[in-house]
C-alpha cells in the first residue's frame, strides 16, 4: 500500500527552480511517469520522493504520513537509476540477494526470493555471472531484480532504459509493463521518450520548467492537451502549430492561418467557447498529421497546398506541405501530414485538404493555454 502525496514542492539549486508549486497525488499500485525534456526537474522530483533531496517547500506524504524529515531507508523505497551500479566482485545471484542480506533474511528465504525474480526477469541462467561479461540487457535486469526482490512500497525507476539499444529497449518495456501487472506496487518512473512514456503508463505528467504542465492518462495528455507545450511535446511527428486569426467570411466567424490562404469554418459549439472568452491577441492553431484528410481532388475541401517533401516510413509517408510564404522570414508555412503509402503523389504537385473538426485545438498565442 503507497499513496503518495507531493504538497506545494519547491526545490531550488542557487537561483534554479528544479521544481516549482509542485502538487500531485498518486494512487496505491499506480504507474505514474514523468515525461519532459532534459532539465525539467524529472530526477529532482523523484529523489524528493526517495529523500535524497529535501523540499524548500512543501510537504511529501506517503500513506498519509509526512516523510520530510524521515532518512531514505526509512522509506521503504526502491531506486533504480539510469547507471545501474552493480557489484563487480559479486554475482548476478549475490548482487540480487544484497538487499535481502542487508536486513539479515534467512537464507532459504532469500534464495526463494532471488529464483523467484530471476525466473520473471529471465535471467536465472545468468546467476552464477558477474557483472563484468554480463550484456547492457542483462545488467539491466539485474538491477531491476536487485529492486524487485525487496519488495517495497515504491518504485522509483530513472530512466531505467537508456542504455539499451532500441530493440532491447522495446522487450524490457514489455517486460517492466508486465512486472507491473503481477506485482502491482505504486511505480514512478522517469523518461524524456513519449513513446515509453505513452506505452507504460496509467497516468503521465508531462514536466517543463519545473513545473507540472499536465497530469492524465495517455489518451488525455495525447488528445487533450492544455497547453501549447503539452501539445507539441507529444507526438511523432508533432502537433502542427501554426499561427491564426479569427476573421469573418461573410458574417461567419473563420479561422484563418496566417500568411496562407487557409480558411477554417468552425463548428457551433467551437465558436461558443469562443463567444464565452475575452478576444485574444491571436492564437495558435494545432493539428496533428494523422488528423488532415488529404486529396488530389478538390472536391468538398477548400485548403490547396503544394507538396514539399515525401517521408516514407514504411507503414506511413509523412507529406510535407506548403501553406504560403511569411513575408518576413520567406520561408514555407509548412504543413505535415500522415498519408497511406498508396497515396501516390509527387512532390510539387497540388493537394487538397481539409482538418478533422473534433480533433483541431486551438491555443492562445499570449498565454499558450488551450481554447479547446
Ligand atoms: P534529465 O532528463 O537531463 O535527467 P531532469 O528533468 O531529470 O533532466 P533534473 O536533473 O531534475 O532534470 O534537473 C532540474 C534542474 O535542476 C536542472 O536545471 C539541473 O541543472 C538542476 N540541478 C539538478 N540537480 C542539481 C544539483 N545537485 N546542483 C545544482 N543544480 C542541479
Amino acid at each position: 500500500m503507497a499513496h503518495i502525496q507531493l504538497k506545494n514542492i519547491v526545490k531550488r539549486f542557487g537561483n534554479v527552480f528544479a521544481v516549482r508549486d509542485f502538487n500531485l497525488e498518486i494512487q496505491d499500485k499506480e504507474f505514474v511517469v514523468f515525461l519532459g525534456p532534459s532539465g525539467c526537474g524529472k530526477t529532482t522530483t523523484l529523489r524528493l520522493i526517495a529523500g535524497l533531496e529535501h523540499p524548500e517547500i512543501g510537504d511529501i506524504l506517503i500513506d498519509e504520513h509526512r516523510v520530510n524529515d524521515m532518512s531514505p531507508a526509512d522509506r521503504d523505497i526502491a531506486f533504480v537509476f539510469q547507471f545501474y551500479a552493480l557489484y563487480p566482485h559479486l554475482t548476478v545471484y549475490e548482487n540480487i540477494a544484497f538487499p535481502l542480506k542487508a536486513v539479515k533474511v534467512a537464507k532459504p528465504e532469500i534464495d526463494v526470493r532471488v529464483r523467484k525474480v530471476a525466473q520473471i526477469l529471465q535471467i536465472t541462467e545468468i546467476l552464477d555471472r558477474k557483472p563484468g561479461v554480463l550484456s547492457g540487457g542483462e545488467m539491466q535486469r539485474v538491477a531491476l531484480g536487485r529492486a524487485m526482490v525487496r519488495q517495497p512500497k515504491v518504485y522509483l525507476l530513472d530512466e531505467p532504459m537508456a542504455n539499451l539499444d532500441a530493440k532491447l529497449r522495446i522487450d524490457t518495456r514489455a517486460e517492466i509493463k508486465h512486472l507491473h501487472h503481477e506485482i502491482g506496487a505504486t511505480t514512478i518512473f522517469v523518461t524524456h521518450d513519449q513513446v515509453e512514456a505513452m506505452s507504460l503508463a496509467d497516468r503521465i505528467v508531462v514536466m517543463h520548467q519545473g513545473v507540472l504542465q499536465q497530469v492524465g492518462t495517455p489518451y488525455e495528455v495525447y488528445n487533450r492537451p492544455k497547453s501549447l507545450f503539452v501539445a507539441g511535446f507529444m507526438g511523432m511527428p508533432s502537433m502542427n502549430l501554426l499561427d491564426a486569426q479569427l476573421t469573418s467570411d461573410q458574417g461567419n466567424t473563420v479561422l484563418q492561418i496566417d500568411h496562407t490562404d487557409a480558411v477554417l469554418d468552425l463548428s457551433h459549439e467551437q465558436k461558443s467557447k469562443l463567444n464565452a472568452i475575452k478576444e485574444k491577441n491571436g492564437y495558435v492553431l494545432g493539428v496533428r498529421p494523422e488528423h488532415v484528410r488529404v486529396s488530389r481532388e478538390a472536391v468538398g475541401r477548400k485548403i490547396v497546398s503544394d507538396v514539399h517533401l515525401i517521408e516514407p516510413l514504411g507503414a506511413v509517408n509523412i507529406l510535407d506541405l506548403s501553406l504560403g510564404i511569411h513575408p518576413e522570414t520567406q520561408e514555407s508555412i509548412v504543413l505535415r501530414v500522415r498519408t497511406h503509402p498508396t497515396f501516390k503523389v509527387d512532390i510539387g504537385e497540388k493537394v487538397w485538404l481539409d482538418f478533422d473538426d473534433e480533433q483541431m485545438h486551438l491555443f492562445d498565442r499570449d498565454t499558450e493555454m488551450g481554447i479547446w
